[in-house]
C-alpha cells in the first residue's frame, strides 16, 4: 500500500513515524519538492496506487480527489481542513480526519506573542538598537484590557486561559459554543454577537475555521466596528480577512495594528501592500511550527491514517 506524505516538517519525525507505517506494509512516497505541492503534482504522484495521504496545506479539491482513483483516506497534518473538499471526499467514500489537539497550545502561544509584539514592538526596538538607534516606541499595557476571541474551540480556549493569566478581561464569540463549565472556571463572558465583541474589545483574536460562511468575516464594515486603538490578530486563515479592506483600515488608522500568521496567498507576493505598513505584523504560517506541535502532528496524523485504513 502506498502512502503519500506531503508536509515538509513531517520529515523531522520520520524516525518515529515511518516505522509505524512501514511495519504495517506501507511504502512511503515523500514530497521531495521542499514546498507545498500543486494540484497537478499531487495528481501526478497519487493518481494511481496511493491509498492514503498525510496532507499539509497542499490543495485537495474535487478535481484532485476524483483523479486519485485508489485513495481511501486523507489524514490532515494539523487542524484546518479548508484545503480539502470535504463534500467531494464524502461522496467519493474517502475518509478524512484531522489531528485535533496537536497544535492548539503552539498556535495560542504565537497569538499571545503577536499581541505582545503589537503592544511593545519588541522586534522593531531590537532591530533599531542593532542599527544604532536607541530610540523607544511607547507601548501599551495588556493588564485590564479586553480581548475578544472569535471562535472558542481548541485554540481559542488556550488563548483565553493565557489572557486571563495576563489579567485581561476575556470575551468569546462562537455561535456553536457549549462548554459553559470552562467559562465559569476561568471567569470568561460569552458574547452573543460579532458586532458586540468587535466593538467591546481592545484586542480581537481569530480562532475559527475558514468556511463559505466565515470568508471575509473581517471586512470594511466589521473593521469599522472596532476601536481605533484595536489590535487584530489572525492566526487562523488568511481569507477570514478581506486584506484589501484591512490595508485601508490600517493606513487610515481605523484600527491601530494587525498581525497575521496566515495569508490568502502564501507566501504573499512581494508587492502585497500590507507588507509596506509599519502597523502590520507578520509571520510565515508558523503557528504550529514548534518542536512539540510538529511531533504531535506527525504522530497523531500517522495514527489517524492507520486507523482510517484499518491497518
Ligand atoms: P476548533 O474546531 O477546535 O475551533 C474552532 C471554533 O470556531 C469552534 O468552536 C467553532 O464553533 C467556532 N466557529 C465556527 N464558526 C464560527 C463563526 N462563524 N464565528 C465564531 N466562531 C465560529 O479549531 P481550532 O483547533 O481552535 O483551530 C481554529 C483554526 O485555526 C483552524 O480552523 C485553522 O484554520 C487555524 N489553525 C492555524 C494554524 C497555524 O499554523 N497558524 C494551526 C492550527 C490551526
Amino acid at each position: 500500500m502506498k502512502i503519500l506524505i506531503t508536509p515538509k516538517s513531517f520529515k523531522n519525525y520520520k524516525e518515529k513515524t515511518y516505522p509505524i507505517l512501514q511495519n504495517l506494509g506501507c511504502e512511503i512516497v515523500e514530497n521531495k519538492t521542499g514546498r507545498t505541492l500543486t494540484e497537478d503534482e499531487i495528481i501526478d504522484i497519487a493518481s494511481q496506487d496511493v491509498q492514503g495521504i498525510i496532507i499539509g496545506v497542499d490543495p485537495l479539491p474535487k478535481r484532485v480527489l476524483e483523479s486519485c482513483k485508489d485513495l481511501k483516506a486523507i489524514s490532515k497534518y494539523g487542524v484546518g481542513m479548508d484545503n480539502i473538499d470535504l463534500e467531494a471526499a464524502e461522496k467519493l467514500n474517502i475518509k478524512v480526519k484531522n489531528a485535533v489537539g496537536s497544535n492548539n497550545i503552539s498556535v495560542a502561544e504565537l497569538a499571545i506573542a503577536l499581541i505582545f509584539e503589537a503592544a511593545r514592538r519588541v522586534s522593531v526596538l531590537g532591530a533599531g538598537v542593532r542599527n544604532g538607534n536607541w530610540g523607544r516606541i511607547a507601548g501599551v499595557e495588556l493588564t485590564g484590557k479586553t480581548i475578544g476571541i472569535i471562535g472558542g474551540g481548541q485554540i481559542g480556549k488556550e488563548v483565553a486561559k493565557r489572557a486571563k493569566g495576563l489579567c485581561m478581561e476575556v470575551l468569546i464569540y462562537d455561535p456553536y459554543y457549549n462548554d459553559f463549565e470552562f467559562l465559569e472556571k476561568y471567569g470568561i463572558t460569552l458574547c452573543d454577537s460579532l458586532d458586540k465583541i468587535l466593538s467591546l474589545s481592545d484586542i480581537v483574536s481569530m480562532h475559527l475555521p475558514l468556511t463559505t460562511d466565515t470568508k471575509y468575516i473581517i471586512n470594511t464594515d466589521t473593521l469599522k466596528m472596532m476601536k481605533p486603538s484595536a489590535i487584530l490578530i489572525n492566526t487562523s486563515r488568511g481569507e477570514l480577512v478581506d486584506e484589501e479592506s484591512l490595508y485601508t483600515a490600517l493606513k487610515e488608522k481605523v484600527i491601530a495594528f494587525a498581525a497575521q500568521d496566515v495569508f490568502s496567498k502564501e507566501p504573499p507576493s512581494p508587492d502585497e501592500k500590507l507588507l509596506t505598513l509599519d502597523n502590520f505584523i507578520l509571520t510565515p504560517h508558523a503557528g504550529a511550527f514548534t518542536a512539540e506541535a510538529v511531533e504531535r502532528m506527525a504522530l497523531y496524523s500517522t495514527n489517524n491514517l492507520v486507523e482510517m485504513l484499518n491497518l
